[in-house]
């Protein structure tokens, strides 16, 4: 049976349930005040559970009591469902897979109004950005955090270094430098992999936090992104000109399309990179016979295994030479 063990001294919150599916498994433990089941993390091993094992204590807050206690590794149980209840997930859109599309000519017949109050209008692509742009701090924690471990560093001026940067490509340039020193050929193929990831979706994140947005009657599940300097450009021009064909033909040429759940995709993106570098992270300070079997899963990872493919592909003719 496959065993967590809790580190003495640490407290684990377990505040955000899972959407609970009646019959289904799950780990959690008994109420201390209600005494009802409260479920906690998914049991995909259908009640032949990982073991939680260790000194560290769980914080874990009951949903129908609000009764909010400490428990024991030794307090976790396997339930098996009595009801069924929806969780924050549960509100989540079905995330499309794919990426912004430009306007045209997909949307060719949309007429688009830009201007403040379009947010309010697509109140689901709007929590999509949100999150985009608000869970792009938990990947910088992470990077900080691992900054502060490739640096062997006290973690609080680590950190304090790694916000002080202004720019990503100062940031990338003082983790890449500390990967260097510090990391074996192997480790350094993951990190690299992972700073790929990173800047990737990095841009993605930066291009929508960083757009003007406007809706159309006509894409009802999305909203239309445009770049603030060719909006303003347009909005000059219609002031000298007002509005023309050509000026509106202009400005639809370079605008986007963000359907909600293309929204969705890169918030999830964003939640995978966040996980991925906190595991590098965990990783990093691990014993070495845990290490040896957590490489090749972190590797495994789909986005982490394409970047993988890429930077061998990249490093091959160099090799050769
Ligand atoms: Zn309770």
């Amino acid at each position: 049976m496959p065993a967590v063990s809790l580190s003495e001294g640490r407290i684990y919150r377990l505040a955000f349930p899972p959407s609970i599916k009646k019959d289904s498994w799950y780990l959690g433990v008994v109420c201390k005040t209600c005494k009802k089941p409260i479920y906690c993390l998914d049991d995909f091993s259908n009640g032949n559970p990982t073991q939680i094992i260790g000194q560290g204590k769980l914080s874990i807050p009951c949903q129908k009591c609000d009764d909010d206690s400490i428990y024991e590794a030794s307090d976790v149980r396997s339930f098996q469902a009595a009801y069924s209840a929806k969780s924050f997930k549960d509100l989540r859109p079905k995330a499309t897979g794919g990426k912004r599309t430009p306007l045209l000519p997909k949307y060719r017949k949309a007429k688009v109004t830009f201007g403040i109050g379009a947010l309010e209008q697509r109140p689901e692509a709007a929590l999509g950005i949100a999150k985009c742009i608000a869970y792009w701090t938990y990947v910088e924690s992470a990077n900080a955090r691992l900054l502060a471990s490739l640096m062997g560093a006290n973690t609080e001026t680590a950190v304090a270094v790694y916000l002080s940067f202004k720019n990503t490509v100062t940031k990338n340039d003082a983790m890449q430098a500390a990967a260097e020193l510090q990391l074996s050929t192997d480790d350094m193929l993951l990190f690299r992999a992972l700073m790929a990831y990173k800047n990737s979706v990095e841009k993605e994140r930066n291009a929508l936090a960083h757009g003007i947005f406007g809706v159309s009657n006509s894409i009802k599940d999305g909203i239309i992104w445009a770049h603030p300097t060719t909006q303003t450009n347009h909005q000059a021009m219609v002031e000298v000109c007002g509005v023309t064909d050509q000026l509106t033909a202009k400005l639809y040429q370079s605008c986007f399309v963000y359907l909600t759940g293309d929204l969705e995709t890169l918030a999830l993106e964003i939640e995978d990179l966040e996980r991925q570098i906190s595991s590098f992270v965990g990783y990093l300070s691990a014993n070495a016979q845990f290490r040896a079997t957590r490489y090749p899963q972190l590797c495994a990872e789909p986005r982490v295994a394409k970047e993988i493919q890429t930077i061998i592909k990249k490093d091959a003719p160099a090799k050769q030479q």
